[in-house]
């Protein structure tokens, strides 16, 4: 039975890797040219109730242990005028262990057989042709035909349309990042705002988060939560003008905060936030199935990837179960899937109103300090 997985992010990674463990090949077609085409993202905690287990059945704790960026875990929220309003250093207790997203993929990748990943294909349509087999097409023209199909391919995947006729939607907030290099010695304040980890300094409708990462970097999303045209007149590529009218939102902010914005080395980078209705699911398409944000995206709450790499354990776990009967394992995985979707699903829209509703900080801060 030919497996064919869309999407070499984490998830359709992930799910390439335990079947290989388990005897059984998969081929991940991924739309973009190569493992570097693209800066990665930020910093991932890996949780030891979702990401772990299903890096460990991967067989790679342990390589992901070596790669777990030391005394990250500290947590910081400020006010917007600069006081700490909560300060909770690394003291190396923490289970939440900070990797770098890039890190974590490379490690997936390298432990893939050569020519798994198909790099430079990028689907832009699927259809069945009977028999629970499916036709998937490239953006270059070319196409195969599969028995078992694997949306692995994100927020915007070209396979959900076969299962499911829901799209996702604007949440009303959206990200803007920026990147600080050289950080202890080019911004020194900043960087002692940010501290050893994470900072968090929202007010309702805004805020200013950064993570200190790797090779001395303070990576920030600033939160906006505002409709999508609200950026239609500003020119991104004009870092200065462009950062300047997005500093103007928060006037009066402490400067080390405001630095994050203003004195970026890289251009603005607009990451509107969508979600998948709470509680997606599909009824049973024969041969086809989806993991991750592909089947269950939503607004960020340090999970997301957390589940895809869940998602994807649980379904090889079912096909290794199942060898011969493929619906069988998709049966099993998605109820396991749908129950657990509708219940993150959920508690992440009520963490993101926690930390950038109406009543943030006071509520981020119970949610962190377990108050609530
Ligand atoms: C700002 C922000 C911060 C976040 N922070 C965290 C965090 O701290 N912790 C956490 O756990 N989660 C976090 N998340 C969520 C996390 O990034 C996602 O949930 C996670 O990446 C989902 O993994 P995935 O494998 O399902 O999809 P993706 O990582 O999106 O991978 C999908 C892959 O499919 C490929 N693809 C897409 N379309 C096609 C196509 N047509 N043809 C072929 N290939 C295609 C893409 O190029 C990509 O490689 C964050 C999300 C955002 C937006």
């Amino acid at each position: 039975m030919s497996i064919t997985i869309i999407g070499a992010g984490l998830g359709g990674l992930t799910l390439a890797r335990i079947l290989h463990v388990n005897g059984i090949a998969a081929t991940v077609y991924e739309a973009e040219a190569s493992p570097t085409a693209r800066t990665q993202g930020g910093l991932l905690d890996v949780h030891e109730h979702n990401g772990q287990p299903a890096l460990a059945a991967a067989g790679l704790l342990e390589q992901f242990r070596d790669l777990v960026l030391q005394g990250r875990e500290a947590l910081r929220v400020l006010a917007p005028d600069g006081t700490v309003l909560l300060d909770e250093p690394d003291d190396g207790t923490g289970t939440r262990p900070e990797i770098q997203r890039a890190d974590l993929r490379r490690l997936l990748l390298d432990s893939l057989p050569e020519g798994t990943v198909r790099w430079g294909h990028k689907v832009t349509g699927v259809r069945a042709v009977g028999q629970g087999r499916h036709e998937v097409s490239f953006a270059d023209g070319s196409s195969i035909v599969t028995d078992l199909l694997v949306g692995a391919d994100g927020a915007w995947s070209r396979v959900r349309p076969l299962v499911s006729e829901s799209t996702p939607d604007y949440v009303g907030t959206t990200f803007v990042e920026t990147y600080l290099f050289d950080a202890d010695t080019r911004h020194p304040a900043a960087t002692k705002a940010v501290g050893d980890g994470a900072l968090m300094a929202p007010v309702p409708g805004k805020g200013i988060q950064a993570h200190r990462e790797s090779g001395d970097t303070l990576h920030t999303y600033v939160s906006l939560s505002v409709a999508q045209d609200w950026f239609d007149g500003i020119d991104l590529t004009d870092t200065a003008a462009a950062t300047a009218r997005i500093a103007r939102e928060f006037h009066g902010w402490a400067p080390e905060l405001t630095a994050l914005i203003t004195d970026t080395d890289t251009a603005p980078v607009l990451r509107p936030l969508f979600a998948l209705p709470i509680g997606h699911r599909w009824a049973r398409v024969p041969r086809v199935t989806l993991l991750g944000d592909a089947a269950h995206l939503s607004p960020p709450n340090g999970e997301g990837a957390n589940l895809a790499l869940l998602d994807a354990a649980d379904l090889a776990h079912a096909l290794v179960r199942h060898p011969d009967n493929p619906e069988a394992a998709l049966t099993e995985y998605e109820q396991i899937l749908f129950a657990r979707s509708a219940e993150e699903a959920d508690e992440a829209a009520r963490d993101f109103e926690r930390c950038f509703g109406a009543s943030t900080p006071e509520s981020l801060l119970a949610l962190l300090t377990g108050a609530e």
